[in-house]
């Protein structure tokens, strides 16, 4: 009796709900029909390169660790020739950060950035994925830039990773790298375009925020049926 009494006090005092769950309930799992995608996690978009992204390298611990979750890995490169046309540089009288029309539609122009074969352009040191599957290279076109992993600045150029994800079954994508607000954005559109289930994990990505383009592209995001989620929602070892 005296046990009983015991029993419904601790329950009354919620003091079981206390106890660990044995497993971590409503988490993401992604499983062998998904794929993590690592956008531009390189030396130009951290302190030290030559376009640093605030913060970028906040993301490498956070997406290392999210990568034990996947049975599918894919990186991105940022890998440009030198004199490109998405470098101010390579347009007379204009500078970083401004925005001029090319053949294919407004481009904003950034410092040389992303050079091929460059220490600069090399993935950060402290990325560890060696079960990476694919790198896919993006802005090797000297005239077309390139911020969706998916299609070419042109949007009409296709990288061929939507035919490789599909080709391998893969159903759903979550972005991470960066920048949140561009190479993120546009991969995480275009799969939607590419007809993929997907979700951008906040934490694992980091901004440029050029003139309200963060806000912008969350806005955009949403509408196109992007998720928005965070590195914790997903079941990780
Ligand atoms: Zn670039």
């Amino acid at each position: 009796m005296q046990r009983r009494t015991l029993l419904h006090a601790g329950a009354a005092l919620g003091l079981f709900a206390m106890a660990p769950p044995l497993f971590a309930a409503g988490k993401l799992k992604p499983g062998a029909r998904a794929a993590l995608i690592v956008v531009d996690v390189q030396n130009c978009f951290v302190d030290g390169g030559t376009l640093p992204v605030k913060g970028g390298a906040e993301v490498v611990p956070v997406i290392n660790k999210l990568s034990s979750a996947f049975e599918n890995v894919v990186v991105t490169q940022d890998w440009h020739t030198p004199g490109h046309a998405s470098f101010a540089s390579a347009h007379a009288g204009q500078k970083a950060f401004s925005s001029v029309k090319l053949n294919y539609g407004d481009q904003v122009l950034w410092p040389d950035h992303c050079v091929q074969g460059t220490e600069d352009a090399a993935l950060h040191k402290d990325l560890s994925l060696p079960t990476a599957q694919l790198i896919i290279r993006k802005g090797f076109r000297k005239g077309i830039d390139s911020y969706s992993a998916f299609e070419e600045a042109d949007r009409k150029t296709p990288t061929g990773l939507a035919g490789y994800l599909k080709a391998r079954g893969i159903q759903t994508v979550y972005v991470t790298g960066l920048a949140t607000d561009f190479c993120v954005a546009w991969t995480a559109l275009d799969a939607r375009k590419a007809g993929f289930e997907a979700y951008v994990i906040e934490d694992a990505t980091r901004a440029i925020d050029l003139n309200g383009s963060l806000a912008a592209a969350w806005k955009q995001m949403a509408a196109k049926g992007v998720k928005r989620i965070q590195s914790t929602d997903i079941q990780t070892a």
